[in-house]
């Protein structure tokens, strides 16, 4: 028996993956959870598991703020019509089902059997307060890009959550402010910088609001005690690519660097090739990049020449000493 994988979008879950060759006492188990949890479509079958800080927010909770239900469908519709066609370009069928009822604060996607391409939204999320149109919008978008985003892929078909960030803000909201349907969103300086003002720049503020929206979400979820900011960047180093849910200050930075790149719409990213239609350290962008805190650049002869050879040294003074330390306890043994 084998379990297909979902992604969920939020820090309050995570994909439980039981990818086996045959069937285990385990993975029926699993299955029996997931059944009994209601998260089943058709053949495909996708558990979360409830953490501690899980959140519940059911339709018609008193100052709950966030969304209304015609805000949330006219988000998914805006998405909708934007990608139905591009992923029907690429053999697919986009489904996005709209769980208004419940009340998870999450969203995932899966692929289903016959080519489907699913994406679910639950009303949960689009009811927190600190949830604004354009953040929702983001979250829906993140869902395409798991489908649509490009390298670094995981499982195969889905780009990994820090590329499906980056993506939203990248490719996608942008598509989505095109179509005219959402509010606008406030100045920031860095967008003009990055753009020359102008429409690219506002569609860059806007990206930057609607990524603090839902970093101000994360920080609700995890009760944590400062909130993400634009100032205040992850400055840590992923020793390996991070396929999972990074934490709140990296997401809020790779939604932010996604809207500062400049790299055009028309210029589409790829299954396989990290700088395509991405701004990168390759061609020697330095804003608007995935950051480190989870992206780690792939081994390339390029980017191998640009490590500054400092960088290299107290690896090397250290191990140069290890073996001076080995060497004395050997003769002296
Ligand atoms: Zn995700």
């Amino acid at each position: 028996m084998v379990v297909p994988e979902a992604l969920w979008w939020g820090p309050g879950r995570e994909v439980v993956m039981v990818v086996g060759r045959k069937t285990s006492f385990f993975a029926m188990i699993a299955v029996a959870a997931a059944v009994s949890l209601g998260f089943t479509h058709g053949h495909e079958l996708c558990a979360g598991f409830l953490p501690e800080n899980d959140m519940k927010i059911p339709v018609g909770q008193k100052g709950s703020g966030g969304l209304t239900q015609e805000q949330f469908n006219a988000v998914i519709d805006s998405v909708e019509e934007i990608y139905k066609p591009i992923v029907a370009s690429k053999g697919g069928k986009l489904v996005v089902e709209r769980k208004w009822e419940d009340p998870t604060v999450n969203a995932y996607a899966n692929r289903g059997w016959g080519g489907t391409w699913n994406v679910a939204m639950f009303g949960g999320l689009a009811r927190h307060s600190a949830v604004t149109p354009d953040g929702f919008a983001l979250v829906v978008c993140h869902e395409i890009g798991h489908h649509l985003g490009g390298f670094p892929k995981k499982f195969g078909w889905a780009s990994n959550e820090g590329q499906a960030d980056y993506f939203a803000t990248l490719k996608c909201l942008r598509r989505v402010y095109g179509s005219g349907a959402l509010s606008k969103g406030m100045p920031q300086e860095d967008c003009d910088d990055a753009h020359g003002g102008g429409g690219a720049s506002q569609d860059c503020q806007r990206n930057a609001q609607a990524g603090l929206s839902i970093a101000k979400l994360f920080q609700a979820l995890r009760n944590l005690p400062e909130p993400p900011e634009f100032t205040t960047p992850d400055e840590s180093v992923a020793e390996r690519m991070d396929n999972n849910h990074p934490q709140p200050q990296c997401r809020l930075d790779t939604y932010y660097q996604g809207g500062l790149c400049t790299k055009g719409l028309g210029e589409d990213v790829d299954d396989s090739n990290p700088l395509a239609g991405t701004c990168n350290r390759v061609e020697g962008y330095s804003v608007g990049v995935r950051p480190l805190c989870w992206y780690k650049p792939p081994q390339q002869a390029k980017v191998a020449a640009k490590v500054p050879l400092r960088e290299k040294l107290p690896d090397a003074e250290a191990l140069s000493r290890r073996i001076s330390a080995l060497r004395a306890s050997l003769d002296a043994s």
